[in-house]
């Protein structure tokens, strides 16, 4: 069951938080809780209800019908999207479906709209920096192959409906103190569809749907990112009765790299290095989003230093040819355990400055402490 909690409170921003804003707390929210991370109890759970939340503050028409109608207006109600599962599997989850076609519409006269559907797909960092293709498989509510959809059997198709004349509507009249009063309701003879199935189709039962497998090609676009969603128009589940299908959202999760941080289009790597490398300078290999390279670390280098290789971190979406940075955030480490020789080549590197420091080879006052607690 989906919480019921207020979609802001879920995010924790204000009811007029910008679009950028809702989109910053989904994102924290979402790195915090993902279950691939978290392993708490509830942590799906509650990944689940951020990304529930999200749905619907990101998209503004669905974030408008939110704040006027609640979550009916939304169409999520206790249902909603369905589970989002164990995570424990490997493959990519195929959810549940979330709103009924728009909002609210009930195209009267016409068959109703497939359900929108979700598909959530696991993809490598590499993927996601560079943009991937991929085949993705589930099934899912498609047209009945027997009636080809009309959902009436071989042979007859639906007529229209006498008591409303294909409009699915009736209208009443009422004369009233205040003058006539029209009262428009969905036909109760064909339930607001205007045509009615005499026989009804044997394989699908007049539904003119049928659970079946399909087999979608998705291009996943070079800088994509956690919870980023792709639309594949039409590709969701069919209409009841030849209605047009709703549409597919492909929503990417994007697995960690080891060292390599993401903040939109910037990269940033920490990089630890020794104190006679910073000092004496070094060429380095360090990981970056297309491979190992080498950096040349200047003599003299000192710790905080921030090495910027420009156009080496996330193509942007929406700007052809342009990407982000990579900052490479240098720390030098001060080495705890040194050999009898580097402790030597140490002290007489600080007697050459004229630095007073522990013993020339000597034991230091630590180590004699240790072996006399020893
Ligand atoms: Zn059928
Ligand atoms: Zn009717």
């Amino acid at each position: 069951m989906a919480s019921q909690r207020d979609y802001y409170d879920i995010l924790g921003v204000p009811r007029g938080a910008s679009d950028a804003d809702i989109k910053t707390a989904f994102r924290k929210l979402a790195q915090r809780w993902h279950p691939d991370v978290n392993t708490e109890s509830g942590a799906d759970e509650r990944f689940k209800e951020i990304n529930e939340a999200y749905q619907v503050l990101s998209d503004p028409q669905r974030r408008q019908a939110y704040d006027t109608f609640g979550r009916a207006g939304v169409g999520t109600g206790s249902e909603g999207f369905g589970p989002f599962g164990g995570f424990q599997g490997f493959g990519d989850l195929f959810d549940a479906f979330f709103g009924q076609g728009a909002p609210g519409a009930s195209r009267r006269g016409q068959p109703p709209v497939g359900a929108d559907l979700r598909y959530d797909l696991r993809l490598a960092f590499e993927e996601s920096i560079r943009g991937v293709e991929k085949e993705i498989e589930f099934s899912a509510l498609g047209r009945c192959d027997t009636c080809s959809g009309s959902g009436a059997q071989a042979g007859t198709s639906p007529t229209t409906c006498p008591g409303c004349g294909g409009s699915g509507e009736v209208r009443t009249v009422r004369s009233t103190m205040l003058g006539q009063m029209v009262n428009v309701a969905a036909c109760p003879r064909c339930g607001g569809q205007g045509r009615i199935i005499e026989k009804p189709c044997t394989a699908c039962r007049g539904d003119g749907r049928a659970e079946r497998k399909r087999k979608l090609h998705v291009s996943i676009p070079a800088g994509i990112d956690e919870g980023h969603q792709v639309r594949l128009t039409g590709e969701g589940e069919a209409g009841l009765r030849g209605g047009p299908f709703g549409n597919l959202y492909v929503v990417a999760h994007v697995a960690a790299h080891p060292r390599l941080e993401r903040r939109d289009t910037e990269l940033y790597l920490e990089l630890p290095i020794s104190i006679a490398q910073a000092t004496l300078g070094a060429t380095v290999t360090i990981p970056t989003a297309d491979g190992e390279e080498t950096i040349e670390i200047k003599p003299g280098t000192q710790p905080g230093t921030e090495i910027r290789l420009r156009g080496r971190g996330v193509p942007h979406l929406r700007r052809a040819g342009a990407r982000g940075d990579l900052h490479v955030l240098v720390d030098v480490i001060v080495p705890t355990k040194l050999t009898k020789r580097q402790r030597e080549l140490l002290a007489e590197f600080a007697a050459e400055a004229g630095e007073a420091v522990n013993g020339r080879g000597e034991k230091g006052l630590f180590d004699k402490v240790k072996d006399a607690i020893s």
